[in-house]
């Protein structure tokens, strides 16, 4: 190895950078990992974290309309955005330092640059101007939100920008139908802010189960955000201190701000990457095998990058994989096709499988069980709120194809489901499994009888 200066150089600290450098390290190699923003990378410090931090600001107002019903007065409640902001920054500092001790005591060496590719093996350090060797190469750069380039798009924000709002605004039109848009509509919804969620689709949510999708949506507009579908943006046009907003059926929207969460693209741009000849896909996700290498042969590419299933865990899991195959003479390829997921939305949703359309489609017929009830704690808040559970199950094999649901605690519970899905459970060891009384998690185990089939609906 000593050819070059290091045996891996990562560029990118986030999620799969930081777990492929550490894990390569710890395997003996000579690790080094630039990074161009701050160590921890989207999930940690703009990503996963400060949202969950922000949902839980969101839940408090209506815990305290709640509660009313079990005897409590609850007065001169009131909410400060700035005590939000600067707590969630002070726990994002707190999580950067830790990645950065995790990653020197590891002894992985941490640049704080820009890099790019120079060539197969030589990578440029954009600000220290100096190149540096190495035998391989890991690109982690992660996504970058998208924005809708019409006049005026300049006045909106992504979820960077998000996170460092000076004042909270009175009115926000958040444009996106993904689970980044549902969930920011829910923040800043239940922090007081009238809210419309505007998406150009015809239901919020695609790719999920139709029935997370509707229930959803219904929620969201009882809980007061407005959700406009079909329609995008034509142009923003600032006035004074408000933002008008001409849709592409000549309505206005009158706000005041404007968030694109319409989608991320992988940060392949600029990265050098055609001057070595890495492929990239024309979404701009660079392509890999099973096994995260590029089409060079010493040149790996994990996360979000690769526009595989863009979360943290797979990132993880991706770049712990590429370490072992590469630095530990252990080929592990990650399998993406059962990954359990929770979109942070008001209400929560926790899914795991397949959705009903895709069950149908590959397998014809599908036997479904369904459950909408309202949570026992809101017999005495009051609020209509509705829960979904829905299991997916294959006729012939008994087993559970898909688990989707919405309601408090989804994302909690869909993790425990997911092993059992993960193991291939039957619906049958899902009736064997002794219901948790009182909670809203033993629906799961006791749906005793399938939606009648489409067809028999259709002959009725
Ligand atoms: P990242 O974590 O994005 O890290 C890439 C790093 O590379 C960045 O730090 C960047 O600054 C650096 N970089 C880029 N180019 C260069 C360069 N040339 N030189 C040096 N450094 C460079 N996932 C979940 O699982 N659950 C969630 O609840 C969730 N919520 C999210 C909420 C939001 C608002 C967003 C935006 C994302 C969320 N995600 C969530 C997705 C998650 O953040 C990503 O899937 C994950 O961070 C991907 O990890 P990564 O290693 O691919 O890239």
């Amino acid at each position: 190895m000593a050819d070059y200066d290091y045996d891996l150089f990562t560029i990118g600290a986030g999620s799969g950078g930081v777990r492929a450098s550490r894990m390569a390290a710890s395997h003996g190699a000579k690790v080094a990992v630039a990074e161009e923003y701050r160590v921890g990378g989207t999930c940690v410090i703009r990503g996963c974290v400060p949202k969950k931090l922000f949902v839980y600001a969101s839940h408090v107002h209506e815990e305290i309309e709640d509660a009313a019903g079990f005897g409590w007065t609850v007065e001169g409640a009131r909410f400060d955005w700035k005590t939000l902001i600067a707590n969630k920054d002070q726990e994002i500092d707190r999580l950067n330092g830790i990645y950065i001790r995790n990653l020197a005591g590891s002894g992985v060496e941490i640049i704080e640059d820009r890099a790019i590719i120079k060539d197969k093996h030589t990578i440029h350090l954009v600000n220290q101007n100096r190149d540096v060797t190495a035998k391989y190469i890991l690109i982690a750069t992660g996504a970058t939100p998208n924005v809708h380039e019409v006049p005026g798009h300049e006045h909106a924000i992504t979820s960077n920008e998000a996170f460092h709002l000076e004042e909270l605004p009175k009115r926000i039109v958040v444009a996106g139908g993904g689970y980044i848009s549902v969930e920011f509509a829910g923040i800043f919804n239940g922090l007081g802010v009238e809210t419309t969620l505007l998406y150009r689709g015809e239901e919020i949510l695609r790719g999920f189960d139709d029935d997370l999708r509707t229930t959803l949506h219904t929620e969201m507009e009882k809980k007061g955000v407005r959700i406009i579908t079909g329609k995008v943006f034509d142009r923003i046009d600032k006035s004074g201190d408000e933002l008008h907003a001409t849709l592409s059926d000549g309505s206005v929207l009158e706000t005041d701000a404007i968030m694109f969460a319409i989608g991320r693209n992988p940060n392949s741009q600029g990265l050098g990457l055609e001057t070595v000849g890495v492929e990239v896909l024309p979404n701009g996700a660079i392509a890999v095998d099973a096994y995260s290498k590029t089409s060079i042969d010493n040149i790996y590419a994990v996360g979000d990058v690769t526009n595989r299933a863009n979360l943290t865990p797979v990132a993880i899991r991706e770049g712990a994989a590429f370490a072992e195959t590469v630095f530990n003479n252990n080929p592990v390829a990650v399998d993406h096709s059962i990954i359990p997921t929770a979109v942070f939305s008001s209400p929560e949703i926790g899914t795991v499988g397949i959705s009903e359309a895709e069950a149908r489609k590959a397998f014809g017929r599908v036997d479904i069980y369904k459950s909408t009830f309202r949570a026992m704690k809101h017999t005495l808040s009051g609020r209509d709120e509705k829960t979904m559970m829905k299991i997916i199950v294959h006729p012939q094999t008994d087993r559970v194809l898909g688990v989707h649901m919405i309601g408090p605690a989804s994302g909690e519970i869909i993790q425990a489901v997911g092993i059992a899905v993960q193991m291939g459970a039957t619906k049958a060891q899902f009736d064997a499994t002794v219901a948790v009384h009182p909670t809203a998690a033993e629906e799961l185990v006791t749906m005793k009888t399938p939606e009648p089939q489409p067809d028999a609906i259709a002959a009725d």
